[in-house]
């Protein structure tokens, strides 16, 4: 993982990737701009692509192509320690955006109350550059 990936705080409990304590179980994500805009200058611009609607058990099977569920990241569950995907964003004008997609803030958070869709998700640490 680069040193430059954020820890991930997440509270869109409504995404299958979603965990107890505000973590993030996907192995990786993808900050995007609003596509209609193109661009963003406000969080509400800016979304989680990798968001994946829970609509009930079955649908787990459908984040699994997605999902940090390896060895290593078992062994963290044990000793309590913070789950975080590896995170690429697209969001170039934002101050934390650097050359190869990366975010180079210590942690972002993502929200969307009540969230049905990628685009109702934000990245609420975005900050016009
Ligand atoms: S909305 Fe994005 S950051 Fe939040 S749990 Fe889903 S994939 Fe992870
Ligand atoms: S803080 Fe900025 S660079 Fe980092 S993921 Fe959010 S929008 Fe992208």
């Amino acid at each position: 993982m680069s040193s430059e990936n954020p820890v991930v705080k997440c509270t869109v409990d409504q995404c299958t990737h979603w965990m107890q304590g505000n973590q993030c179980m996907a192995s990786k994500i993808g900050i995007y701009n609003d596509e209609a805009k193109g661009d963003s200058s406000a969080s509400a611009d800016t979304q989680c692509k990798s968001f994946h609607a829970n609509k009930g058990i079955g649908d787990m099977v459908g984040a699994l192509h997605n999902a940090n569920i390896g060895g290593t990241v078992r062994a963290a569950f044990a000793e309590g320690t913070q789950i975080t995907p590896t995170v690429e964003c697209y969001v170039n004008n934002c101050k934390y955006w650097n050359e190869g997609n990366y975010c180079h803030a210590s942690a972002i958070e993502v929200d969307g109350l009540n969230a049905a869709k990628t685009t109702d998700t934000d990245c609420k640490t975005f900050e016009v550059r």
